[in-house]
């Protein structure tokens, strides 16, 4: 059985107090009433990381990973935080290829290549975003600019580098605008993209890489996305940041 995941992406939200008032409530639910058989992780900013792992290294199934990392070793980037420095707070996963990286700070699929190597290097696991934009979606290109992202990214890598990400599917109109792709528009995209992933790297790969959604996804609607086949969870950007939100979209995987 493929691994059910729930991540947390908290984004630029919340200064150092909020966000380990925040990391208590969450805590709190979760040991009151553990949800088992779900991964979670959280991703708050640079900032919070090694508070935040302190909190959550007690509960069962919690890891927390950076929202980015640079894609040199080290050196004069100023303003910049590695990969090893990342992982040297305890951190054990990254987002790498989110789409407001990709708009905003231009990263391409060359340096985003590099990030992963770099993480990868560091055994950090890269939660890698994919997806496509409205334009895309309205023309119907949107199968062919996913599986662009992949071949030009994390489809170079080796079986064994590959096997440790986890894929995040986030169609770019669905992130942060209340507009949330349907069961239907998920689970075909999923399917498409383990398709992809079965040609590049078989079978066995293909059927136990986690393809977690992105996007608008909330405790209302998550039981519906996470029942589908391919849907193995959540990246959750807003409704991350509410600590009940949170907890019920974590119950709301298939038993
Ligand atoms: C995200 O930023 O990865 C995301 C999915 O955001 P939201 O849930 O707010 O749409």
């Amino acid at each position: 059985m493929r691994r059910k995941i729930l991540a947390g992406n908290w984004k630029m939200n919340k200064t150092y107090s909020e966000g380990l008032q925040l990391v208590d409530e969450i805590v709190e639910l979760f040991n009151a009433q553990p949800v088992d058989g779900v991964e979670k992780i959280l991703a708050p900013s640079f900032i919070h990381l090694s508070a935040v792992i302190e909190k959550v290294k007690l509960i069962k199934n919690f890891s927390v990973a950076s929202q980015n990392c640079h894609h040199q070793k080290n050196g004069a980037y100023t303003g910049e935080v590695s990969a090893e420095m990342v992982k040297s707070t305890g951190a054990t996963y990254v987002i790498i290829g989110h789409s407001e990286r990709r708009s905003f700070f231009s990263e391409n699929s060359v340096v985003l290549s590099q990030k992963v190597n770099i993480a990868l290097l560091n055994n950090l696991n890269p939660i890698f975003c994919i997806g496509e934009s409205l334009e895309e979606r309205n023309a119907n290109t949107h199968l062919e600019a996913v599986r662009k992202q992949l071949k030009e990214t994390v489809f170079n890598l080796s079986e064994s580098d590959f096997s440790k990400l986890i894929i995040a599917y986030e169609p770019i109109w669905a992130i942060g605008t209340g507009v949330t792709a349907t069961s239907h528009q998920a689970q075909g995209m999923h399917n498409f993209i383990r398709s992809e992933i079965n040609k590049k790297y078989g079978k066995v790969i293909s059927e136990n890489i986690p393809i977690i959604y992105g996007g608008s996804c909330n405790a209302k609607n998550a039981k519906e996305l996470f029942a589908c086949l391919d849907v193995d969870g959540g990246l959750i950007g807003g409704a991350s940041l509410i600590a009940e939100e949170l907890f019920s979209i974590a119950n709301s995987f298939p038993i």
